[in-house]
């Protein structure tokens, strides 16, 4: 029962820990039922899906944007979100920088830390993230907010651990910095597996997914793939 999933986690989060349902593959109705639930900001993976969601929900829920964002999907999504958690490279965020500029907003964003220096994944290299946040700290329509990573999904939650020390050393370095548009509150990082974990390691923003909505079932209704 997802409300009851949902009540448990709540209840259990320590205070300062923001709760974002993590809610790829789920039906609008379903995600409606959470954020009823207490659930205050949805995390999605995908423009078109977070779309269909907002259609129901709108601003009943505040939205983050955690999954893999394509050049060509920025302008729909400044539109719809609230946060963006993923971005990794200059590209992405001048394009982010110029769709919020024409829109007149400023786009808080998360910069994805790719801890475990894995060449398939996304994030900027831990050697980069500083470099990279200088970089997209120039950009005037964009505010960043802190980091975000992802570590691995499966096995031991133990793993993970090491991922998001990293991370946190990475965002501790950063905010002595205090350059300019960047305002590092905010460390997203654990999942239904490793968010205690996380949590322990300093992250205020976790992303759950199928602790709240069960396991996800691929295929049926979406062509997207696992991540
Ligand atoms: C799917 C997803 C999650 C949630 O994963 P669960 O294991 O279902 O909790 C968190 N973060 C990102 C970026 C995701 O894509």
């Amino acid at each position: 029962m997802t409300k009851q999933n949902v009540s448990q986690i709540l209840s259990e989060l320590p205070n300062g820990v923001e709760l974002v349902a993590a809610a790829k593959t789920r039906q609008p109705e379903e995600i409606l039922g959470v954020v009823e639930a207490g659930v205050k900001i949805v995390g999605e993976n995908y423009v078109q899906e977070a779309v269909r969601a907002y259609e129901v929900i709108g601003n009943k829920a505040k939205w983050h944007f955690i999954g893999y964002l394509q050049t060509n999907k920025v302008k729909k999504a400044v539109r719809i979100f609230d946060m963006i958690e993923t971005v990794d490279s200059l590209e992405i965020a001048r394009e982010i920088d110029k769709r919020c500029a024409q829109i007149g907003k400023i786009m808080p964003v998360l910069i994805e830390i790719n801890s475990g220096r894995e060449k398939q994944k996304s994030g900027v290299f831990p050697e980069k993230a500083e470099q990279l946040v200088k970089e997209i700290s120039t950009c005037q329509n964009i505010r960043i907010m802190g980091l975000m990573t992802m570590g691995p999904r499966f096995g031991n939650p133990e793993d993970s651990r090491p991922y998001f020390v990293e991370a946190k050393k990475i965002f501790e370095r950063i905010k002595k910095l205090n350059l300019p548009n960047v305002e590092m509150r905010y460390l997203s990082m654990g999942m239904t597996n490793s968010y205690k974990i996380a949590i322990e390691e300093g992250a205020n923003i976790v992303r759950i997914g199928s602790k709240i909505f069960g396991e996800r079932v691929y295929g049926a209704i979406t062509k997207t793939p696992s991540p």
